[in-house]
């Protein structure tokens, strides 16, 4: 793993593009490509930065075969998965066909399904489980609403939803785990967290990362930011102490404009 920041930190910078619900499998295959040519032309060290997909379920495949086919440098997962591996679970999806369809990551907790799909946090623990089981490496959204962070309440409120996913888990039992803070308010809005707002929150977590799992777990452990990460604001926020990389949303849809955000990130 390539040591991305100074002060002897080993942890690889992450940008993760979550398309959402956008994106069919055929417009999938022209933002990697695009997006693909894009970085090249930009000359950004793929070995410095770890790039990664979210696309729809329906895309996966088509994205592992350009992305093997093609050999490239680019690294993706899936926005959700079934807490179960099979059986009477219509309309789920189990770890196992993600891992089988090569991928990285996948989103667990995102505050879009908390909030349309009512996960809860014994959910998204068991989520972290299925996750883990077929070695995808979660990554655990947190995040708190508007009215929580004007009460001031907003550290407290995001350390719980740590706690919760982690509850009765060892850092053996959720390695490669990714944390993503994101806050309510900030994601598809236009509304940032500024970078101290993202660094105090990234201590935090990470703090509180050490006290449940040890030193070393939290020091190796990638925080990212989320909520209307743009190329304009990506170096900012990717240099604040203890944000590792961006969560990324609507500004993933573009590819040159992703390359641009990642470009960003990547000279932080
Ligand atoms: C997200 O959905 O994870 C996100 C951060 O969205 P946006 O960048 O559009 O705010």
């Amino acid at each position: 793993m390539a040591a991305n920041r100074t002060g002897g930190s080993p942890r690889t910078r992450l940008i993760a593009g979550n398309w959402k619900m956008n994106l069919d499998h055929f417009e999938a295959l022209t933002l990697v490509q695009k997006l693909d040519w894009a970085l090249r032309d930009a000359k950004v060290d793929r070995e410095a930065i770890d790039i990664a997909v979210l696309p729809p379920f329906t895309d996966i495949r088509s994205v592992q075969t350009l992305v093997q086919g093609e050999k490239l440098v680019l690294s993706y997962g899936a926005q959700d998965l079934s807490p179960h591996d099979s059986g009477a679970y219509t309309g789920e999806v189990s770890g196992r066909f993600l891992q089988r369809l090569g991928c990285a990551y996948v989103l667990i907790g995102h505050s879009e399904r908390r909030e349309h799909h009512g996960e809860d946090d014994a959910l998204i623990g068991a989520k972290i489980r299925a996750a883990v089981r077929h070695e995808l490496a979660p990554v655990l959204c947190v995040g708190e609403g508007l009215e929580t962070r004007q009460a001031g309440a907003h550290i407290a409120h995001v350390l719980a939803q740590l706690d919760a996913a982690l509850e009765g888990l060892t850092a053996a039992e959720v390695p490669g785990l990714v944390l993503a803070y994101e806050p309510v308010w900030a994601i598809g809005t236009g509304e940032t967290a500024g970078p101290e707002e993202a660094a105090e929150m990234a201590t935090a977590l990470r703090g509180r990362l050490a006290e449940l799992m040890g030193e070393a777990f939290a020091e190796a452990t990638r925080i990212l930011y989320g909520g209307s990460v743009k190329a304009d604001n990506a170096a900012a926020i990717v240099a604040a102490a203890d944000v590792d990389g961006a969560l990324v949303g609507g500004a993933s849809l573009d590819p040159a404009g992703f390359a641009s955000l990642i470009t960003e990130a990547a000279g932080a």
